[in-house]
C-alpha cells in the first residue's frame, strides 16, 4: 500500500458495462497508490440494443469531468465495435474541457494504430501495474514516451513502447467496493452517485487470465497471445486463498446471491479444484457457475466442484464437429459432446450450451447434423444461441479476407454487429433455411415438447417452404421459457430491475 499523496486527478470511463471490470481493478490499482480517482459508469447494455447517447448523457458526462476537476480521462473501449462512440466522446470531451485523454481496454490492444489516431495515449493489453507507472510519471511531470504498455501520441510522432510482463494474478488488489462518492453512474437525464452494481445479486469474478488452449480461430484472446510471447505464462491461475479472501471481503459489502465466474476456461486442474473444494464451502458458501472447455470436462472434477456449490455450467458447442475442426480449430468432436451433457447429467448440474450462427462456414448438411447432435443430448439443457462476431486480427478476419468472403467492412468496428445480433434475435432477416433451423433449434430443448414433436416440424415439407409459423412458434414457447425463468430467478431472489431491463427488449427478445 502507498503512502505517497497524489494530486492527478483521474477519471476512468466505462463504456455500456456497469460491471465492467476492467475499470474497476485499474481504479483499485490507482486508489491503492494513493491516487484520486473517479469511475463514471456511462450507459449500461441492453440486450442486442446500444442506443447512441444523447445530448443529455454527453452533458452529464461532460459536467462530472468539469465539476470533479479531472484532469486526464481514460475511456475503456472494450470492443472495437465501440471505436465509433468512443471517438465521438473523446472529441466531445476534448472539445469541452480540452484535458488529455487516454484508451484502454481491447479495441486499442487490437487496433493500437487506429486507436492512436484519436486518443493522446493508448493503453495495449493488460496494464494492472503498468497504469500505476503511467499515472506516477505524470503526477511527477516526468516523461511517459517510454513508459512500457503505453503508447503516446506527440503531435505527428507516435512513441510505441513495447508491453510490461504479465503480472501475477494475486498481486492485482480486489475491485473496489467500498467507496461510493466517487463512482458515478449516468443513464438519460440522472446522474447517480454510488456503485451502480453493488446491488446486483450476481458477482462475477475471474479465477485466471489466458487460455490453455488459444486455438479457436474466431477468438479475439488468440489476437492477444503474440504480443505476450516471453512476457509471461499464457495461463494464470490465481491462488485460491486469494479469490476467497476477496469473496469475504465483497460479501460484506455487495448483495450476492450467485458467483459467476467469468474466466474464459474455468482451471480445472487437480490440486487446484482439490484446495478450492475445501476452502470454498466453508469460508464463502455461495452458489457458483463456471464456464468449461469440453476438453476439460471429467465426472470427478465436475463431481468435487458441484459439493462445492457449483449450480451451472456454460460450455461452448459452437458447431458440428466438422466446422470446429476444419474452420475453428477447435478438435471437439459430436461425440464428446454427448459425453459431456451426459456427465453433468449424472453430476446434477445445469448446463447452458453455446452454439455460434450466422458463420459463412456451415452448410445445410452441417446444420443438420448439428441439429440431430442436439437432439440426441440428454435433456434437460439450455441454448444459448450467439451470432458470430469477426473480430479483427483473428486467425478467421484474416483468413476470410484473404479469401475474399469478407470485406474489412464486416469485421468488428466498422461493423457494429455485436450491437444488434450479439444473442441470436429470431426476427433478424436471414434466409428462410436459416430461419427454420433456428426456429427448430429454439423449440428442441423445451422439456415441455416431446421430442416426437420436434421430430414431425423437422420433417414437415410445409415449414420448408414456409418458416413463418414455425417461427412464431419458436417465439412464443421462448416467451413461456423466459416466463418460468424469470419466476425461478424471481424466487431465488436473483431477478433485479436491472436485469429486466437488460433483457427486455421488445425489438429482440432473447432466444433461450
Ligand atoms: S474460445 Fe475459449 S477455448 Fe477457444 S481460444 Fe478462446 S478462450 Fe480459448
Amino acid at each position: 500500500m502507498s503512502t505517497s499523496i497524489r494530486h492527478l486527478k483521474i477519471a476512468i470511463v466505462s463504456l455500456y458495462a456497469l460491471e465492467n471490470n476492467g475499470v474497476r481493478h485499474v481504479a483499485s490499482s490507482l486508489r491503492e497508490a494513493g491516487f484520486s480517482v473517479k469511475e463514471i459508469y456511462f450507459k449500461d447494455w441492453v440486450n442486442n440494443k446500444f442506443p447512441w447517447p444523447s445530448e443529455q448523457e454527453v452533458q452529464s458526462l461532460i459536467q462530472v469531468l468539469r465539476e470533479q476537476e479531472i484532469e486526464i480521462v481514460g475511456f475503456s473501449v472494450r470492443a472495437s465495435a465501440f471505436h465509433r462512440m468512443a471517438k465521438y466522446l473523446t472529441e466531445r470531451v476534448r472539445y469541452d474541457l480540452n484535458i488529455p485523454i487516454l484508451w484502454g481496454g481491447m479495441h486499442p490492444t487490437f487496433m493500437p494504430e487506429l486507436a492512436i489516431e484519436i486518443a493522446d495515449y493508448i493503453a495495449i493489453g493488460e496494464v494492472d501495474h503498468a497504469v500505476v507507472e503511467f499515472f506516477r510519471r505524470l503526477d511527477e511531470n516526468e516523461s511517459v514516451l517510454d513508459c512500457p504498455s503505453f503508447w503516446v501520441r506527440q503531435g505527428e510522432r507516435i512513441f510505441k513502447n513495447d508491453l510490461a510482463p504479465l503480472v501475477d494474478m494475486d498481486s492485482i488488489p480486489f475491485r473496489d467496493f467500498h467507496t461510493q462518492k466517487d463512482k458515478f453512474h449516468i443513464e438519460g437525464n440522472s446522474i447517480t452517485i454510488g456503485d451502480p452494481f453493488i446491488n446486483n445479486p450476481e458477482y462475477t469474478l475471474l479465477a485466471s487470465r489466458g487460455c490453455p488452449y488459444w486455438t479457436c480461430t474466431f477468438c479475439s484472446n488468440t489476437v492477444t497471445k503474440p504480443l505476450y510471447e516471453g512476457l509471461g505464462k499464457n495461463f494464470r491461475l490465481r491462488s485460491v486463498e486469494h479469490l476467497v479472501q476477496e469473496l469475504e471481503y465483497a460479501k460484506k459489502l455487495c448483495n450476492i446471491k450467485v458467483v459467476r465466474f467469468d474466466d474464459e476456461v474455468f482451471p480445472i486442474r487437480k490440486a487446484w479444484i482439490q484446495e478450492f473444494a475445501e476452502k470454498w464451502p466453508k469460508r464463502v458458501g455461495l452458489p457458483f457457475e463456471v464456464l468449461v472447455d469440453p476438453r476439460m470436462v471429467t465426472y470427478e472434477s465436475l463431481s468435487l466442484l458441484k459439493k462445492a456449490g457449483l449450480r451451472a455450467i456454460c460450455m461452448g458447442i459452437q458447431a458440428n464437429d466438422r466446422v470446429n475442426y476444419e474452420h475453428y480449430h477447435r478438435p471437439v468432436s459430436n461425440q464428446k459432446i454427448k459425453e459431456c451433457q451426459s456427465i453433468f447429467r449424472q453430476v446434477g448440474i445445469q448446463s447452458n450450451l453455446q452454439i455460434i450462427w450466422d458463420d459463412p462456414f456451415s452448410t445445410e448438411e452441417d446444420k443438420d447434423q448439428l441439429f440431430h447432435l442436439l437432439m440426441e443430448l440428454e435433456r434437460p439443457f439450455e441454448l444459448y444461441l450467439f451470432g458470430l462476431t469477426i473480430y479483427p486480427r483473428t486467425h478467421m478476419a484474416r483468413t476470410l479476407l484473404r479469401e475474399g468472403k469478407i470485406t474489412e467492412a464486416d469485421i468488428e468496428g466498422v461493423n457494429t454487429h455485436a450491437f444488434e445480433q450479439f444473442r441470436v434475435d429470431l426476427n433478424y432477416p436471414r434466409p428462410k433455411e436459416d430461419r427454420r433451423w433456428l426456429a427448430l433449434i429454439v423449440l428442441l430443448n423445451k422439456s415441455f415438447l416431446s421430442k416426437e414433436l420436434i421430430w414431425s416440424l423437422y420433417r414437415s415439407e410445409y415449414f420448408k417452404k414456409n418458416p413463418d409459423p414455425l417461427i412464431a412458434l419458436a417465439q412464443g414457447v421462448n416467451l413461456v421459457k423466459m416466463a418460468g425463468v424469470a419466476t425461478q430467478m424471481t424466487l431465488r431472489g436473483e431477478m433485479t430491475p436491472l436485469l429486466i431491463k437488460r433483457w427486455v427488449n421488445p425489438r429482440s427478445l432473447v432466444t433461450m
